[in-house]
């Protein structure tokens, strides 16, 4: 069985038990030498630790001061958080469509969502790859916007060198499965010296010393515990990237003209982390995206269907107050490409001959 992700946090097992052994478990000085660590990684000025990449979000909208009627423009093709962050924080949310070929939200489609009422921007970097920031960062600033980069899958990945994360508020995951994980854990990335203050205030129950409270904060707080798991992934990031790069260049020349399918671009410009390698399995292959799952399930190839709708499309988000009207139809390319996408193994844990295995099922069972 090769498995779609693999969690390897051996090598912060001397750091941890030095935090255990210290008594002292929640947030203090392993969650400041993480923070460190990040901020160079992002080449930010700041990086503040939060408890989870929701969280980071929830806390970057709450920062910004939004009033009820603000909105905020976002991806239709996304992980759930993204959505379920601008409601928490209050927000009515626009969509507007993606691009087929970086799975992000497309400039054009974002120019003519933008209204009175908008008030941030908010890209997602699916799969490791940036959205064009080229064209998204220019065009917030000529409207006025606030740039929150849902970063979540995509530490490390840059556009023209700038990275992922420090146009604007970056919003980072660390979850167990994430390129960079803490078990639990988010990050927030500014170069805002106001922003990171109001941040590192609000996470900590709005306290800027002990009981004088400037705002209703929250407790968003990262522990010392889950710190110490993240750091020495921190050290060898460039290390897992290029694994995770070695991978998806194999996957990419071994995968070539497969009838049917659709193989993920590195756009020019732009480094990509691979968080995921999605294909787009097309009406020309000789399965459905749905049949090539089971079928390298049942052959021990992991894989995964991120996302299999469109975000908004379900029940819980009909009629919703703070989604004004909007159908499936309105963002055909997410819908298409939700229908369509599949992701193999591409993480660091995969050897030669495990992605050789991968690419050699993949080509049996699509009789190519
Ligand atoms: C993982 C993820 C999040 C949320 O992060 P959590 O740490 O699970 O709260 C948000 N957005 C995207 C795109 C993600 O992949």
């Amino acid at each position: 069985m090769i498995p779609i992700t693999v969690v390897d946090v051996r090598d912060a097992e001397d750091l941890v038990v030095e935090v255990l052994r210290s008594g002292a478990i929640a947030q203090g000085p392993m969650v400041k030498r993480f923070e460190e660590a990040f901020a160079r990684v992002s080449g930010t000025k700041h990086a503040v630790a939060v408890n989870n990449g929701t969280t980071a979000l929830v806390a970057s909208l709450q920062v910004l001061d939004l009033k009820p009627g603000d909105e905020v423009v976002t991806s239709p093709f996304t992980f759930v958080a993204t959505l379920n962050a601008i409601l928490e924080a209050g927000a009515t949310v626009r969509f507007a469509d993606i691009s087929r070929d970086d799975f992000a939200i497309d400039p054009d489609k974002v120019a003519a969502a933008i209204g009175p009422r908008t008030k941030v921007l908010m890209p997602v970097h699916l799969y490791g790859q940036t959205a064009d920031m080229g064209k998204l960062a220019p065009l917030a600033a000529e409207h006025g916007l606030h740039l929150v980069e849902d970063s979540a899958q995509a530490v490390g990945a840059s556009f023209q060198s700038r990275r992922a994360g420090s146009y604007g508020l970056g919003c980072f995951s660390l979850y167990a499965t994430k390129n960079i994980t803490t078990a639990e854990g988010g990050v927030i990335t500014t170069d805002d010296d106001t922003l990171a203050d109001r941040l590192r205030v609000l996470r900590n129950q709005g306290m800027r010393a002990r009981y004088q409270y400037e705002v209703a904060g929250h407790n968003y707080r990262m522990t010392d515990l889950h710190a110490a798991v993240g750091i020495p992934q921190l050290e060898k990031l460039d290390e897992l990237t290029s694994a995770r790069q070695r991978n998806a260049a194999r996957l990419t020349e071994g995968l070539a003209g497969t009838v049917g399918l659709e193989l993920p671009a590195v756009l020019p410009g732009r480094e990509h982390v691979w968080h995921q390698y999605t294909v787009l399995v097309g009406p020309h292959a000789m399965l459905s995206r749905d049949e090539l799952a089971a079928a390298l399930t049942e052959r021990g190839i992991g894989n995964g269907i991120y996302y299999p709708k469109v975000v908004f499309d379900y029940d819980c988000y009909r009629n919703h107050p703070l989604i004004p009207e909007v159908s499936v139809d309105d963002v055909p390319v997410a819908k298409a490409v939700a229908e369509q996408a599949l992701s193999l193994p591409v993480h660091p844990a995969l050897s030669e001959s495990d992605v050789d295995t991968i690419i050699a099922t993949v080509r049996e069972v699509l009789g190519a």
